[in-house]
C-alpha cells in the first residue's frame, strides 16, 4: 500500500485546492468510497483526485474480525474482506496519508481539514468515515495482548470473567457506560484500570479519562501511550468493550456537529459527506460499504459540477437527463482547452503517452500544451483520453477563473 505526505501530492500547490475529494478513515467505508471514486463505471466520468487520511490499519474495525455481511453466503473470515477492498486500491491507487484529523472547517466554497501534525489539506469535498473509534495501532497487538468483548450480555460477562480472573493489571477501554460494570468488574479484579476514551486526561482512582495514542510492547506486556500528556499505562492485557464504545462515540474532529451520543449528526453543508460507523448504529461492514459507495458517488456529483460547473454523466447511478438526439453519438467528456491536466499516479501508465505526461505540470493548460508543441490537438486529445482510461490524471480549471 503506497503511504504519501502532504508534500508528495502530485498535484499540491499548483492549484486552488488541493485535492478534490478528501476521504477521511481507511475502514470499510473510506475503502469504498475512495474506490468507487477511482474506478468510475466507464471512462467517461473524468476522475477526480482523492486522498484518503487514516489514522489506523487500512481496513478499520475489518481487520479484527470476520465480516458476515448479509448472511452465511457473503461472509468473509477476520481480514479477507480487507484483503479483497485492497486489491482494488492497488489497481486504482490514492494516496494514503498515515495522520489523524483533528478539525474540518469549510470558508467559502472550500474545506480545510488539518491533521494532528499541524499540516492542512483543502478540498472541494470531505467525505467522512471514521468509524466509531480511532484504531491508531491497536490491530498490531490483537489477540496478542489485546482482545475484546463481544455478543450478548451473556458473552461480555464471560469475557470479562475469563480476562480479568486471568490477568495481574488489565485495562479496559471503553465508553462511559463501561462505569455501570464498575462493580462486576471489581469483584473480578480490584486492580483493574478503566480507561475511558475521550480528549483530555484526568483520574478518578482506577478510573482514566484519556485517549489512548499508542500501543508498544514492554516486556511480557504492553505500554498504553495516551495524549495530552498523561503518564502510559503498563499492562498485561487490554480489553476493548465494544458495548460501551457503541454507545457513545470518542471526540469527532473538531468542526462537526455531533448528535447526543457523540456521532456524526446529519448534515446539511454542501460538500460534506459521511458513511459507516462514525454515522452511528448500526455498525456493521455491510452498512459501511454501501454508505461509503453512496457517498463517494455524491461527493463525484457535487465535485464535477463544482469543478467543471456541468453535471457529471453518471448514466446508470442516476441517469443522464442530457442525453438527447443531438449528443447521442458524443463522447460524455469534451475535452475544454483551458483545462489544466495534473497527474493523478506517480508513474506514466503508458510509454506511448510518456512525452505528453513529462509534461504534465498541474499548472499548463491544455492550450498551451498544443503552442509548446508537444502534439497537435488531435494528438493531445487522443493522449489524454489513454491517460483517462487508465485513471492516471485529474484536472483543474484555470487558478484565476475560480
Ligand atoms: C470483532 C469484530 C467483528 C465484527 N463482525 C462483523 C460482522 O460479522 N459483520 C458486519 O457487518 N460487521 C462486523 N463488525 C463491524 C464492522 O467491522 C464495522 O461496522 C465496520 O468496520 C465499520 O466500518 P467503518 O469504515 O465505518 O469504520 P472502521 O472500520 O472503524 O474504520 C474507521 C477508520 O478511521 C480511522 N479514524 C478514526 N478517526 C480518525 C480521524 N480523526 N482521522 C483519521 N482517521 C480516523 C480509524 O482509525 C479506522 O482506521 C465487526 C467488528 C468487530 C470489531
Amino acid at each position: 500500500m503506497n503511504k504519501s505526505t502532504a508534500a508528495s501530492f502530485p498535484w499540491a500547490g499548483t492549484h486552488p485546492w488541493d485535492v478534490d475529494i478528501l476521504v477521511i478513515g481507511g475502514g470499510p467505508a473510506g475503502l469504498a468510497a475512495v474506490t468507487r471514486l477511482r474506478w468510475m463505471k466507464s471512462c467517461s466520468p473524468t476522475p477526480l483526485s482523492v486522498v484518503l487520511v487514516n489514522s489506523g490499519p487500512i481496513g478499520g474495525l475489518a481487520r479484527l474480525g470476520n465480516s458476515i455481511l448479509t448472511g452465511p453466503a457473503l461472509a468473509f473470515p477476520a481480514g479477507e474482506l480487507v484483503r479483497r477492498l485492497e486489491q482494488d486500491l492497488e489497481t486504482y491507487p490514492a494516496p494514503v496519508l498515515d495522520q489523524k484529523v483533528v478539525e474540518i472547517r469549510k470558508t467559502k466554497d472550500l474545506f480545510t481539514t488539518t491533521m494532528e501534525d499541524g499540516s492542512v489539506i483543502t478540498s472541494v469535498s470531505v467525505i467522512l468515515t471514521c468509524g466509531m473509534l480511532d484504531l491508531r495501532n491497536i490491530h498490531q497487538f490483537w489477540q496478542k495482548g489485546v482482545t475484546a468483548t463481544f455478543g450478548n450480555r451473556a458473552n461480555i460477562r464471560a469475557i470479562l470473567k475469563r480476562e480479568l480472573t486471568a490477568h495481574r493489571n488489565p485495562v479496559i477501554l471503553g465508553g462511559p457506560h463501561l462505569l455501570q460494570l464498575l462493580q462486576t468488574i471489581q469483584n473480578l479484579n480490584l486492580d483493574t484500570r478503566l480507561l475511558i476514551q475521550g480528549s483530555g486526561h484526568h483520574n478518578q482512582g482506577n478510573t482514566i479519562y484519556g485517549e489512548l495514542v499508542r500501543i508498544e510492547p514492554s516486556g511480557q506486556g504492553l505500554t498504553l501511550h495516551l495524549g495530552s500528556g498523561a503518564p502510559p499505562l503498563e499492562t498485561d492485557r487490554l480489553i476493548l468493550e465494544f458495548n460501551s464504545l457503541e454507545l457513545h462515540r470518542s471526540p469527532l474532529p473538531l468542526g462537526l456537529d455531533m448528535d447526543g451520543i457523540g456521532y456524526l449528526a446529519p448534515n446539511a453543508t454542501p460538500g460534506l459527506y459521511h458513511g459507516g460507523d462514525c454515522g452511528g448504529p448500526p455498525f456493521s461492514a455491510v452498512v459501511a460499504l454501501g454508505e461509503g459507495a453512496k457517498a463517494g458517488l455524491e461527493a463525484y456529483r457535487y465535485t464535477h459540477q463544482f469543478k467543471y460547473n456541468r453535471p457529471a454523466p453518471l448514466f446508470a447511478y442516476y441517469g443522464d437527463d442530457s442525453v438527447t438526439d443531438e449528443n447521442i453519438d458524443q463522447d460524455d467528456f469534451h475535452l475544454h482547452p483551458d483545462l489544466i491536466p495534473a497527474r493523478l499516479l506517480d508513474r506514466c501508465p503508458s510509454a506511448r503517452v510518456q512525452e505528453l505526461w513529462d509534461v504534465l505540470d498541474g499548472a499548463t493548460s491544455i492550450k498551451d500544451l498544443e503552442s509548446k508543441g508537444v502534439g497537435d490537438n488531435v494528438q493531445i486529445h487522443d493522449q489524454i483520453l489513454t491517460l483517462l482510461e487508465k485513471r492516471a490524471i485529474t484536472f483543474c480549471p484555470q487558478r484565476d477563473r475560480i
